[in-house]
């Protein structure tokens, strides 16, 4: 957009006072990645707004979701790759958020809605403050912690429910096999056993928030033997790095 077309644009806080009474109160956002809904936060906070949406704020990431469906769950394509490759006619440009809010629906109208539906992201963007205010969330094959946030990661990775792994399925207190481990500054793992659910696998992501401080998101997961092996395997070849590293 260039200052011409922005000259007689209304303001941001009245467009998006329009928006939110459009909205209503039972609104479900579906975004491309997971950046926007941040994005328009940071700018409500820098207009001084007050946050009208829900907290926790739960969101689907049409993104992930269509990687979760015709990929691997991890890539992320752009909306152009996502477009062709489902064949929806080209009509508009891309990168303008009216055509891209158009595309973006026409993929979730091809998407098999039962299949990604339980998939919901969790927004960033205003985190728990207080150990009471942390957010777990299960899902039916994982479950996932949001942490309130630290002053740096070393403090974050003393917290005692920031590294329980417990079971997350009946609650019961878990045998640790494989301790957590670092791999680069910003992974870490672990494997644990429920005697009645089995292997556990942790996964700790170190995240900043918007206000430089430390939150973290960890998910445990059911795996099988095999991928116990294989984290077994990541430990001893970050260990060894170290080892390395410190010579
Ligand atoms: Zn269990």
């Amino acid at each position: 957009m260039n200052m011409e077309e922005l000259k007689d644009a209304r303001t941001f806080p009245q467009v998006i006072s329009d928006f939110f009474s459009w909205c209503g109160q039972d609104a479900q956002f579906c975004t491309w990645g997971s950046l926007d809904l941040v994005e328009l936060q940071r700018n409500m906070s820098f207009y001084r707004m007050e946050n009208p949406l829900p907290y926790p704020l739960f969101y689907y990431d049409v993104q992930k979701l269509f990687s979760l469906l015709y990929e691997d769950g991890k890539t992320r394509r752009s909306l152009k790759d996502a477009v062709e490759f489902l064949g929806i006619r080209k009509e508009a440009p891309f990168h303008r958020a009216f055509e891209d809010t158009y595309y973006t629906a026409e993929i979730m109208g091809l998407m098999d809605w039962d299949r990604v539906k339980e998939y919901r992201s969790v927004d960033y963007f205003r985190l728990p403050e207080t150990r009471n205010d942390e957010i777990h969330i299960l899902f039916q094959n994982y479950a996932k912690y949001v942490s309130r946030t630290f002053r740096d990661r070393e403090t974050a990775l003393q917290d005692r429910e920031v590294l329980a792994t417990r079971c997350y399925i009946c609650g019961a207190k878990t045998k640790r096999l494989v301790p957590w481990f670092g791999v680069g500054a910003k992974h870490y793992y672990s494997v644990s056993r429920c005697p009645v659910h089995g292997l556990i696998k942790g996964k700790i992501r170190v995240k900043k928030s918007v206000n430089d401080r430390i939150f973290i998101v960890k998910t445990l997961k059911r795996i099988s033997e095999d991928e116990m092996q294989q984290i077994r395997a990541k430990n001893a070849a970050a260990k060894k790095k170290k080892r390395y590293e410190s010579h």
